[in-house]
């Protein structure tokens, strides 16, 4: 599903979560703003646009620079709402209700209906479908998202990754619900390959006392 050119790890297990994620691997020294053209790239990598539509939206800051604008905004409240409210479910905490707004907010401008969409693992499932039609219906899954796993309660499954260098959140849907990292490729191995060296170290050291 992650598409090897692009700098967004998918790795948050539910489309909200990996929305606020975003931007999920900032260079060093780059900001946590989110950019416009990382907005466009999460909404082709998602496939809540396809890449016509992506490269449309591209060119919406020449074509449309205040709808652009707004959209961002908007996109940036949002994430910044889901991270306290992933931050509240980690910690098992109630979820204010000035973070829910934002989400309540695209809710209620984008007016959409699910649909029965056939998979082809799992059966059918269902699909918010959005109306098309202005462009705040682009964040409606995002939010459909966000308030499926505020709907879900706690204890929640939204975890925290426990390497102190990574700020990701993801979905624990592991069997044991022990999961500690957002990838075990990006932080697990990382953590196992640092224990390791601390260990050799120690070892070494010891051997040289
Ligand atoms: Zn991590």
């Amino acid at each position: 599903m992650t598409n090897p050119n692009s700098s967004i790890s998918l790795v948050g297990g539910r489309l909200a979560i990996d929305f606020a994620n975003l931007p999920s691997l900032p260079a060093a020294g780059e900001s946590e703003s989110l950019s416009w053209e990382k907005l466009v790239e999460f909404l082709h990598a998602t496939r809540i646009v396809s890449l016509d539509r992506a490269e449309e939206l591209w060119k919406l800051t020449d074509s449309d620079p205040q709808a652009a604008s707004d959209l961002l905004g908007r996109a940036e409240r949002l994430r910044d709402a889901l991270r306290f409210v992933f931050k509240a479910l980690t910690a098992n905490e109630r979820v204010p209700s000035e973070w829910v707004a934002p989400i309540n907010e695209i809710l209620r401008v984008t007016e959409g209906h699910d649909e029965l969409v056939e998979t082809t693992s799992r059966g059918w499932r269902m699909e918010y479908i959005a109306r098309e039609g202005g462009l705040d219906w682009l964040l409606a899954a995002i939010a459909r998202s966000a308030a499926d796993l505020i709907v879900e309660g706690q204890p929640s499954e939204v975890r925290f990754c426990a390497n102190p260098a990574c700020s990701l959140f993801f979905y624990d849907n592991s069997r044991t619900h022990r999961r500690r990292w957002c990838s075990m490729s990006l932080c697990g191995n990382r953590h196992k390959v640092a224990a390791f060296a601390r260990r050799r170290n120690l070892k070494r050291r010891a051997a040289s006392a």
